[in-house]
């Protein structure tokens, strides 16, 4: 079965302790990207926002597809950043982490730099898809810290690959076979820093009929848990095969695609009325069997 991109939705808040948003994000289906800038004064912002607009204006990739295309528009991304920040004293030293999402031919490519995160939501369980490129991160996949260890360790915000820092970056990207009523998320540190897993994953089940609201809800949850970061949030989901976007979203919020009690539709009305003579005919038939029986049996009574 083939799944088609159906609804998305996309929130960026500040969080409660940051006055500047360096968080920015990409949400043009079929792509959709995350970016956590870094740097002094607003050099973050202007990091983020630059490899956002370069995922934003790469067009449709011509040639490229799947894992070359997210792959070439992270590293155009990085070039930009990179050049800027070699031009501009003012901003020298920024980057930013990058996590995009290009839906593509029944699958969906992940690449990313950094510490946002790419999640799949299936079947009821939450699984993270990217790895961090982070301090604390290799620390964990190395043995020598827990992933309790490493959620309260002091530099877990460190990460170990930017865009911006180099003139190339190395680029995780891999494609993720999908299936109807998958849900993905993009975000940033400021959400995953601040909501656990199982909050996720819960505060997702209970708003998904509407994506919007989930967004929001995810980000009120990174807030009420001391909202340390600018927090990012991006979903989109899979339908089956090509169904339009507004079919999916009417079925998605529980109307009932079958006949009720109330509106029984017309295709059922007809099937019941199709059944009425032939259930009085199978009836009829029931008792004049049952009177035949009965004669023979008592012409047998009789006769003996
Ligand atoms: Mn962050």
């Amino acid at each position: 079965m083939t799944a088609a991109l159906g609804r998305a939705a996309a929130i960026t808040d500040p969080g409660r302790r940051r006055r500047q948003n360096e968080d920015a994000y990409v949400r043009e289906p079929p792509l959709f990207a995350v970016a956590d800038g870094m740097g002094g004064a607003q050099a973050g912002e202007i990091a983020s926002r630059l490899a956002a607009a370069a995922v934003r204006q790469s067009g449709d990739g011509g040639a490229a597809e799947g894992q070359e295309r997210v792959v070439s528009l992270i590293r155009e991304a990085n070039r930009r950043v990179y050049e800027r920040a070699n031009e501009d004293e003012a901003v020298s030293g920024m980057g930013t982490t990058m996590t995009v999402a290009l839906v593509d031919d029944g699958a969906v490519w992940i690449g990313h730099v950094g510490d946002s995160r790419a999640y799949l939501i299936r079947d009821g369980a939450l699984e993270q898809l990217t790895e961090d490129h982070s301090l604390v991160a290799e620390l964990v996949r190395s043995g020598k810290l827990s992933p309790e260890e490493a959620e309260i360790h002091p530099q877990r915000s460190v990460i170990t690959r930017a865009l911006g820092t180099e003139p190339d970056v190395d680029v995780d990207a891999f494609p993720v076979r999908t299936q109807p009523g998958d849900l993905f998320m993009l975000c940033s540190d400021g959400l995953t820093s601040m909501v656990a897993d199982d909050s996720i994953l819960e505060i997702v089940e209970r708003t998904r009929e509407d994506l919007d609201r989930s967004a929001r809800a995810l980000v009120d949850e990174a807030n009420r848990g001391g909202g340390e970061d600018n927090i990012t949030v991006v979903l989109f989901e899979l339908v089956e095969g090509e169904a339009p976007v507004e079919e999916a979203a009417v079925t998605e919020a529980g109307e009932p695609t079958g006949p009720t009690p109330e509106t029984p539709d017309p295709g059922a009305e007809v099937a019941r009325h199709g059944a009425g003579p032939g259930g009085r005919a199978a009836a009829l038939l029931l008792v004049a069997a049952v009177l035949v029986v009965g004669a023979i049996v008592l012409y047998w009574g009789i006769t003996r």
